[in-house]
């Protein structure tokens, strides 16, 4: 249900003024001669009215986003921005890990600002709207005569512009500002923060453009937003810094570093390397700008090494849940199968940069396993990262957390939720995520339409030079069922493309009461003429599964995980009797499991998995953890049989902060166990 406050926008703009033509509103918008098989339809053409989603955009909208803007005053962010704007006073920032002050404060206001411009475009809000000016203005004041804007190097570091691209952060922050431009132009035809950007992009291209200093910044970011640059205001010249910064990587242009040249990729170009490494945002974020390069010079080689890593990526280096990064030390990605569940680093920005790419690589391919990898890691490695209360994140996403809180720790690896972090790079990436998912959730393309993400919702297309309108209903990730309605048509045939996920052991469509197809994970095509009124039921088989891990994953051999359609499971000990723990927990190998829709008490309405479990007697006091198999018993002293619930990981931390698990040991019990 959509509260007043958050009325899809009829058009007339936030101020109530006609509307003007502005691009399609949408963070990743491929030039009509770009390499690409599919198109987005913006957030003018793709709505999400109800359901799962929308609740959690609305808790975005109405309580994340405003307590951010009080966190980022809160935390110095905009403080900072008036030092430079002229203001008394000194730097605020924490130590990051070289005990260096932070220098990418301004990226945390960008994010915010980026996110309220999807919201705006969406549902008009003057309380928004009044929130955000004054930081734009505040934006504007601190950029320098010259377009420099950059409040650590202004306030704190004045005169040292430009002297640490390894740690600087630079360009970074500087990306960052540019998408924030790009929601407000598209989003609201508001080009203060574009002029902004565009005036800092030829400050830095000055210092280090085509035939300028050989620089790149440590932290990629700025190359895919400087193509987003190019498509939005048409300039060559910053596609062709994106091109030459990408080309420069992987020279070892950047100094020594204390984890290697792999942290920051410039260890091998991006056309060569041939697996995801080092720090696992930086490493995402670099891929999402190398494919925006290939999409717009139709380089083929480039998007095929992209794809080559996102290979192995996900053949090796990725969790069930979709989170990347298993180490703490330098926030990166570990060995092939090194994937340890209560160590795993698994940072929310790490996941929303995964569906970054794996975006870019959908509309570039067309292939449905990269929609697949989106569902899979926005329900299960971005969604946790906001509590249901709205104000209250994870940095970390391990998939256990131990009952004793022994591996509580500070910082972002904290295993308890936390209002904001010393370096917040997770909250305000979470706020401009879920303010522009719905784009994620459809494509138009020469043939038709095509369907990614299940929602109910409504899509306006254009199609044969006519606009095709379709709404669609569901209960998804609880049901299978989705109903979707031809509203407007037009006259010529076209494609409706339906994808079945990866999870889906088989899908059937009807048209009203005939059956026109069936399926297992892929995609459906249906070409016909289709009118008005049409009414399509795609039906998906969903029920409780068990899963195995690859045994070469050894930290979770020997455990099961539950999932039903796209989510993954925990047990917590919030659902175990009084002082039981997960961590004394054992369950059959191939348990017979239930399901229950029901409604809990701050959780609202989810489906349970259902399954026996043995809570085994562990002995008291300390002991040897290990046993003798020639001399000892096979199994461990007896324990208690109990039927255990398991929640959607998207929804744990939200109760006592106690233990949880996703991998559950399993054992092969002997009949007289
Ligand atoms: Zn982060």
């Amino acid at each position: 249900m959509m509260s007043s406050a958050l009325r899809p926008d009829d058009g007339t703009g936030p101020s109530g003024t006609a509307a003007v033509s502005r691009e399609t509103a949408s963070p990743v918008l491929p030039t009509p001669n770009a390499s690409v098989r599919l198109r987005p339809l913006g957030l003018s053409g793709s709505r999400i009215e109800g359901g799962l989603w929308a609740d959690r955009r609305r808790t975005n909208h109405e309580v994340t986003i405003p307590f951010g803007a009080e966190q980022l005053e809160a935390a110095g962010n905009l403080l900072n921005l008036k030092l430079a704007a002229g203001a008394g006073g000194t730097y605020r920032g924490a130590n990051d890990d070289t005990g260096n002050t932070a220098p990418f404060l301004d990226s945390d206001v960008y994010k915010w600002l980026e996110a309220v411009g999807w919201e705006l475009a969406q549902f008009p809000d003057q309380r928004l709207l009044a929130l955000a000016e004054p930081i734009i203005e505040l934006v504007a004041e601190a950029q320098r005569a010259d377009g420099y804007v950059d409040s650590y190097y202004q306030a704190a570091l004045p005169g040292m512009e430009f002297t640490n691209p390894e740690w600087g952060h630079e360009l970074y922050v500087a990306g960052h500002l540019i998408q924030a431009a790009v929601a407000w132009r598209r989003g609201l035809g508001d080009d203060r923060l574009m002029s902004i950007a565009e005036r800092f992009v030829r400050r830095i291209e000055a210092e280090l453009g085509p035939g300028k200093r050989e620089l790149i910044c440590g932290h990629p970011e700025f190359e895919m937003a400087l193509v987003e640059l190019y498509r939005s205001t048409g300039e060559a010249r910053y596609l062709e810094l994106a091109r030459t910064l990408v080309e420069r990587r992987g020279h070892g242009i950047l100094g020594p570093c204390r984890y290697g040249a792999r942290y920051w990729q410039d260890y091998e170009p991006v056309r060569t390397a041939l697996e995801p490494a080092g720090h696992a945002v930086r490493q995402i974020y670099l891929e999402c700008g190398v494919v925006d390069v290939a999409v717009e010079t139709g380089d083929h080689e480039l998007l095929e090494a992209v794809v080559r890593r996102w290979e192995s990526m996900t053949s090796s280096r990725t969790y069930i849940t979709g989170s990347l990064g298993s180490r703490h030390q330098d926030e990166a990605f570990g060995d092939a199968f090194e994937l340890p569940p209560d160590r795993a680093y698994a940072e929310t920005c790490a996941a929303i940069g995964s569906v970054m790419l794996s975006w870019r690589l959908l509309l570039a391919t067309g292939e449905v396993r990269f929609a697949d990898l989106i569902e899979r890691t926005a329900y299960n490695a971005v969604l946790p990262g906001l509590a249901f209360d709205g104000t209250h994140f994870f940095y970390s996403n391990p998939l256990m957390r131990r009952s004793a809180g022994a591996e509580v720790l500070e910082g972002p690896a904290t295993t308890r939720r936390a209002n904001w972090f010393p370096i917040a790079c997770c909250p305000p990436n979470l706020m401009r995520f879920l303010a522009s998912f719905p784009d994620l959730a459809a494509t138009v393309s020469e043939r038709g339409l095509e369907i990614h993400q299940y929602v109910t919702g409504s899509l306006d297309a254009p199609i044969n030079g006519g606009v095709v309108r379709i709404s669609t209903e569901t209960n998804y990730p609880w049901e299978g069922v989705v109903h979707v309605t031809v509203d407007e048509s037009v006259a010529e045939a076209w494609t409706l493309s339906l994808r079945v996920p990866e999870w889906c052991p088989r899908a059937t469509v009807s048209l009203g009461t005939e059956r026109l197809a069936e399926s297992g994970p892929g995609t459906i095509e249906l070409t016909r003429g289709w009118t008005a009124g049409d009414q399509i039921t795609l039906e998906m088989v969903m029920s409780p599964r068990a899963t195995a891990p690859d045994p070469r994953i050894d930290a979770v051999r020997g455990t099961i995980a539950l999932e039903r359609g796209p989510l993954v499971y925990a047990v917590e000990d919030a659902d175990l009797p009084d002082g039981k723990s997960v961590e004394s927990m054992e369950v059959a190998q191939a348990p017979i499991l239930g399901d229950t829709f029901q409604s809990e008490p701050g959780l609202g309405e989810l489906t349970w998995i259902s399954l026996d479990a043995t809570l085994r007697n562990d002995e008291p006091g300390p002991i040897w953890p290990y046993r003798n198999l020639q001399t000892g018993r096979a199994s461990l002293a007896g324990g208690q049989r109990i039927r255990v619930r398991a929640l959607p990981y998207f929804a744990w931390g939200n109760r006592a902060a106690l233990g949880m698990r996703i991998w559950l040991p399993a054992i092969a019990r002997k009949s007289d166990d």
